[in-house]
């Protein structure tokens, strides 16, 4: 890395790279450069990417802003990011024409004056040599550097990134617009460096996951004081098989991310506890193949008017022994009676039964459980009809599963029927 001739540097401070403690990277901001964005003709990917990379090494990703191809928009932005976060990274606008104008903005924040790096040049002038193309005046933007900055070299295209260093220790990346281009720098080039300087910082994190309860009465049952706490952070998200709450912390005031995490789980189990099936990464056919497992059991399902949704959900867990699917209307039984015939022509422990009809606009749920726990019964109306009635009832389904064999005597366990 060069060392930094930064004008700006003032007297006493460093630029980071020779002496001095580095100013960690707690804080990001990053911004999404090009016209086709804030007209909606592309997705801005790359902010999402970028976004979930950072804060899964405990970054506080403050603010993602797309921007249009304007020169004073972009230089407001990076200097607004710059008075407030610890490191602002870019995509975008690193193209040669006149409109990709990153280049010219973070030059304008920083008060620097951009030049034609000649061994950026050397190498931009060979890559238009291999591929037979004439090399145009405009292209040479693409060699500028700025005194404070390093290029970010590019295997896959002609715009080299950006890593500027400011004098205060804070931090600009500016990469390349297409994400084929930008992921391979920020992945092989950038976070090396962003890890070896200390980024982020120790960060607890626990998901649990409910069935049974919206995520609009687990909001109210945990309160706005939990809910609006900045660490740890309690937040719930209505996922497609479960309302998850995260819980989030990072060490403030002598206390451990760990003991802060653990406060509010205490809050958080002794409100909705009782509506906990799993946490972290578990899913319906993990959990429920735990217990199985414990047991030494196996299950069978028969689902009728689902469309198959029970199935989806459970997948093809090795203890599922067998699952067969009704039209709507195929079986006269009762709920009750399937769930005992499933388990007798399967030879599996555990018969589950899900029947889910149309009366009305939401969708009725029959679900019925025989087991070695005896049988068990319910009656539930899923919120909607077509598809999202249907995935509801495969949902409370398997939940109806799973409690059946989190509550079932341990004295129960054991393969033999
Ligand atoms: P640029 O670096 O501005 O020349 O961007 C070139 C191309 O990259 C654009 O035409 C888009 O196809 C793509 N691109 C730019 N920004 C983004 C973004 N934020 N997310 C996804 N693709 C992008
Ligand atoms: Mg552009």
């Amino acid at each position: 890395m060069r060392t930094s001739t930064d004008p700006n540097t003032e007297p006493g401070t460093h630029s980071g790279t020779d002496s001095g403690p580095l100013r960690p990277l707690r804080t990001a901001t990053i911004l999404a450069v090009g016209s086709e964005l804030t007209v909606g003709e592309t997705r801005d990917t790359n902010s999402g990417d970028l976004a979930r990379s950072l804060s899964s090494r405990g970054v506080d990703v403050q603010r993602i802003v797309a921007l249009p191809d304007r020169l004073a928009a972009v230089v407001q932005a990076l200097s607004d990011a710059l008075a407030a976060v610890d490191l602002v990274v870019t995509t975008g606008g690193l193209g040669p024409t006149p409109d990709d104008l990153t280049r010219e903005a973070i030059a304008a924040a920083v008060a620097q004056v951009p030049a034609v790096d000649p061994d950026l040049e050397t190498w931009l002038r060979h890559l238009f040599e291999r591929r037979g193309l004439p090399f145009f005046g405009t292209n040479v933007k693409q060699a500028w550097l700025i005194p404070s900055a390093a290029p970010i070299p590019n295997d896959r295209g002609t715009a080299p990134g950006w890593y500027v260093e400011r004098p205060d220790g804070r931090l600009i990346v500016a990469l390349p617009g297409p994400p084929g281009e930008m992921r391979p720098m920020w992945e092989g080039w950038v976070l090396p460096r962003l890890t070896a300087r200390g980024v982020g910082q120790e960060r607890v994190t626990r998901t649990y996951r409910l069935a049974g309860i919206g995520e609009s009465a687990v909001a109210a049952l945990l309160g706005e004081e939990l809910l609006r706490a900045e660490n740890p952070t309690v937040a719930t998200y209505a996922r497609s098989d479960a309302v998850d709450i995260r819980i989030s912390a990072h060490a403030e005031r002598g206390r451990s991310p760990q003991e802060l995490v653990d406060g509010a789980v205490d809050a958080v189990m002794a409100t909705v506890g009782d509506h906990v099936w799993g946490r972290d990464d578990d899913t319906w056919p993990t959990v429920i193949g735990v217990h199985m497992a414990t047991r030494g059991w196996t299950a069978a399902l028969v689902e009728e008017g689902t469309g198959g949704s029970t199935i989806r959900l459970l997948g093809d867990a090795a203890w599922l022994a067998s699952s067969r699917l009704l039209g709507p209307g195929d079986a006269e039984a009762p709920i009750a009676v399937l769930a005992e015939q499933a388990r007798q022509v399967s030879g599996a422990h555990v018969g589950l039964a899900v029947r889910a009809t149309r009366p009305g606009d939401d969708t009725q749920v029959e679900i019925a459980i025989s087991g070695p726990w005896g049988a068990r019964e319910t009656r539930q109306t899923a919120f909607l009809g077509g598809s999202e009635g249907r995935r509801r009832a495969g949902l409370a389904a398997a939940a109806f599963l799973e409690r059946y064999m989190r509550e079932a005597p341990p004295e129960l366990g054991g393969p033999s029927r």
